[in-house]
């Protein structure tokens, strides 16, 4: 049964305001199969729980090196370094860190544990037409869970939001919608050899859920705005007829930041998207994209 499951989550956002409409609690699952370079979640990108660092907390008592099996971990010139090519993510390193400086990101967690967590919130759901959202990472490689979690969700009143990138198999996601209010579709690229340049996988599939999700429930689309890739007068006419066909509620432009930048390093990981402009709401790019949509009778909002 699907609330015997356990889903790798590796955040609960209280209070969130972007997810969906009101005052909203947001479910992050862990796993994605596109790499988005620009990804402000790359905590959000593995389908494991792993460790993440952070370097202040470290008060260099040694601990993690003499745990680490594989001795990845030195204690030099005052400071804990982590040689990450070596790393077996045995997570021994987080369980006798005393002070957080290592931590594992991603617990398995039944629907019952996680909805005992959202279900503290309900006065503000009620108070200003909130609800629980489910984001990632894909939600969708987990869809059983996800499934049971909006199935509970539904039972008790809720408004539910997921956030998708679309990419996975219609029956799957069939199932979920059955039990979801709105979805937060996103959108990267019209061009399935640039969306996979860059994204890892083709539109097609995306695209096709997208068409057939639209006669399920109502959509929001979510298009993250990245300078000089997705930003063309080109595309953004091929999103407009996107969403004018599809008929979606309302288009939303995320311009591209770097707020989740410094969290590659703390996986360990390089921040490869280095060099792009940074996009401020009022930029002649979000406007122009923003104007543009809307000259096709499209509601658009920036930011969320
Ligand atoms: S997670 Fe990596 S660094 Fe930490 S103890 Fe295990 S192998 Fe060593
Ligand atoms: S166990 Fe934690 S606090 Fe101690 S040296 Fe390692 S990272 Fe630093």
């Amino acid at each position: 049964m699907a609330d015997e499951l356990k889903g790798l989550v590796f955040n609960i956002q209280k209070f969130s305001i972007q997810d969906g409409p009101g005052i909203r609690t947001t479910v992050f699952m862990k796993g994605c199969s596109l790499k988005c370079p620009w990804c402000s979640n790359p905590e959000g990108m593995r389908s494991v729980s792993e460790i993440i660092t952070n370097d202040r907390r470290c008060i260099l008592c040694k601990k993690c090196a003499e745990a680490c099996p594989v001795n990845a971990i030195s204690i030099a010139d005052s400071a804990r370094t982590i040689d990450w090519s070596h790393c077996t993510n045995c997570l021994e390193c987080a369980r006798v860190c005393p002070s957080h400086s290592i931590e594992v990101v991603g617990k398995y967690m039944t629907v019952e544990d996680v909805f005992k967590v959202v279900a503290r919130d309900v006065p503000f759901y009620r108070n200003t037409g909130g609800g629980v959202s489910v984001s990632g990472g894909e939600p969708l490689q987990q869809w059983q869970w996800v499934l049971g979690l909006f199935k509970t969700c539904k039972q008790a009143g809720f408004h539910t939001s997921l956030d998708t990138t679309g990419y996975c198999k219609w029956e799957h996601m069939r199932r979920v919608l059955e039990y979801v209010d709105l979805i937060l579709f996103d959108v990267k690229h019209m061009d399935s050899a640039m969306c996979k340049e860059k994204c890892g996988v083709g539109n097609a599939l995306i695209l096709e859920n997208l068409e057939k999700a639209a006669k399920m429930c109502t959509i929001w689309l979510r298009i993250p705005l990245i300078p000089n890739y997705n930003d063309s007068e080109t595309n953004m006419r091929l999103i407009a007829e996107l969403a004018s066909r599809t008929m979606v509620d309302k288009v939303s432009l995320l311009p591209y930041h770097e707020y989740g930048k410094q969290k590659y390093s703390s996986l360990g990981r390089a921040y490869c998207f280095n060099g792009m402009a940074i996009l401020n709401p009022d930029d002649q790019t979000v406007t122009r994209s923003k104007g543009l949509l809307e000259s096709y009778g499209l509601e658009v909002s920036v930011g969320s």
